[in-house]
């Protein structure tokens, strides 16, 4: 349905920000409306059906720890969940890590498991536990560092930083060197030591269709691209919208694009290959690490966490490298890594997303402004976090910067 000609606010982007901001825009009676370039709402929450089974766009989980998470029904979403830790391989041996709060019976194996003495081990659960019992104020009042520095600083040791945090953060800053900053992996880990990761039952792109739901019947236009701002009037391939106000919501290269001033940082990419084994070769859901050297950063079973995705039972692999690779590279360390042959892989499909996130280096300002002036306005992930949690941040900033500028008098707009 093409937008009408003017609304009060336009929203550019129907990703989680552009639809936080707008789901609290409609919620203080505004009358909103968000257009979206693609055929679906979601943005980088892309999921599709490929052979019966829910294949999201590239490796990606739901972190019910983040704050933000209170603002969805996580219960709709019927998530499925994996277990708080991850699997390393050294040598040819397995080992678990897992959070012994919730799996007391894997206790002994994680303090067995090679990544450092006792007290290497106690200074891990330390850093934990100061991420997440720490008032966020005060976490963020400790100096900034990169994320390789803060964690060395933390006693965690060498063993537990390359075969434990390297590559289970590899996979979620999708960058190996840790050169994010500290400030952000405090907040990550906070989430982490806090929350539980899991996949809702149809697919990642549920929870951005669960926001769009709430904007309102007709408020968001799908298939409809702005192609440039102008003030607070926006031109779309149907068309102007004129507003009192203008959201842009897009990734940052489009923000860049569309708003003089907006500086993209760098982007990271990562490359996931989809995998069908007849069965699960595991009985726990837990992701998996990458080995130090290898090309994967991890690999997970995702069907353990959300049997969902498969439309038979047989079993969906994910399997992550920051670099773009062809499948064949990888068959055989993504078997090697699950203990099965190479030819009992079938390959499903592989998917590079070259803009996955912005960097987060320091220095990093958390809470970067939203509020350009004149009635315009930019939110998303590289406002405040490159994350789910940071894109929905974003976006209920934004709307509480709206309601100041255009109901000023308004109860809650402050
Ligand atoms: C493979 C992958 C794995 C990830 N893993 C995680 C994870 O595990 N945990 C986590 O917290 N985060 C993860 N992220 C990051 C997270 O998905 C993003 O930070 C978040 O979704 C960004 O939301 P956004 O609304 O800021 O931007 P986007 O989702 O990019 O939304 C922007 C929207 O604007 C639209 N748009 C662009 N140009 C135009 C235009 N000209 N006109 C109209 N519309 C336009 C786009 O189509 C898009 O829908 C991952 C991302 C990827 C890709």
């Amino acid at each position: 349905m093409p937008p009408p000609a003017r609304a009060e606010v336009v929203v550019v982007g129907a990703g989680l920000a552009g639809l936080s901001a707008a789901v609290r825009l409609a919620g203080a009676g505004c009358d909103v409306h968000v257009v979206e370039a693609a055929a679906h709402a979601g943005g980088r929450l892309a999921t599709e059906r490929i052979d019966g089974f829910v294949v999201d766009r590239g490796f990606q989980v739901l972190n019910t720890g983040y704050p933000r998470a209170a603002d969805l029904d996580l219960a709709a979403l019927d998530l499925g969940y994996f277990w708080r830790g991850a699997v390393i391989r050294v040598g040819d041996r397995l080992h678990r890590l897992v959070d012994p709060r919730r799996h007391p019976a894997a206790a002994v194996g994680t303090l067995r498991a090679p990544v450092g003495s006792l007290p290497r081990k106690a200074a891990l659960a330390a850093f934990s536990a100061r991420a997440a019992w720490t008032p966020v104020p005060r976490l963020l009042r400790a100096r900034e560092l990169t994320a390789e520095e803060h964690l060395r600083r933390s006693g965690v040791g060498t063993a537990a930083l390359e075969r434990f945090l390297r590559p289970f953060l590899s996979g979620v800053l999708l960058e190996s060197g840790l050169q994010t900053s500290s400030r952000y992996l405090d907040l990550l880990w906070r989430s982490f030591a806090r929350g539980d990761i899991g996949l809702p039952a149809r697919g990642m792109q549920a929870v951005g269709e669960q926001l769009a739901g709430r904007v309102g019947d007709g408020r968001v236009h799908l298939g409809v691209p702005v192609t440039a701002v102008e003030g607070t009037s926006v031109r779309t391939g149907h068309g102007r919208v004129e507003a009192d106000a203008v959201v842009v919501a897009t990734d940052p290269g489009t923000a860049g694009l569309l708003v003089p001033g907006v500086v993209a940082t760098a982007p990271r990419q990562v490359t996931t290959h989809l995998h069908v084994l007849p069965s699960s070769p595991w009985r726990d859901p837990l992701v998996l690490l990458g080995r130090p050297g290898g090309r994967l950063v991890n690999s997970a079973v995702v069907t353990d966490a959300q049997p969902a995705y498969s439309p038979d039972g047989r079993a969906l692999l994910a399997s992550s490298t920051l670099a773009p690779t062809g499948e064949a590279e990888v068959r055989d360390e993504i078997a090697a890594l699950h203990g099965v042959a190479p030819r009992d892989l079938e390959h499903l499909t592989s998917v590079t997303v070259p803009g996955a996130q912005p960097a987060a280096l320091p220095p990093l300002t958390l809470r970067k402004p939203v509020d350009l002036g004149e009635g315009l306005f930019v939110c998303g992930d590289h406002r405040d976090t490159p994350s789910i949690q940071g894109a929905m941040a974003s976006g209920a900033r934004t709307a509480r910067a709206v309601l100041r500028a255009l109901r000023p008098g308004q109860q809650g707009a402050a």
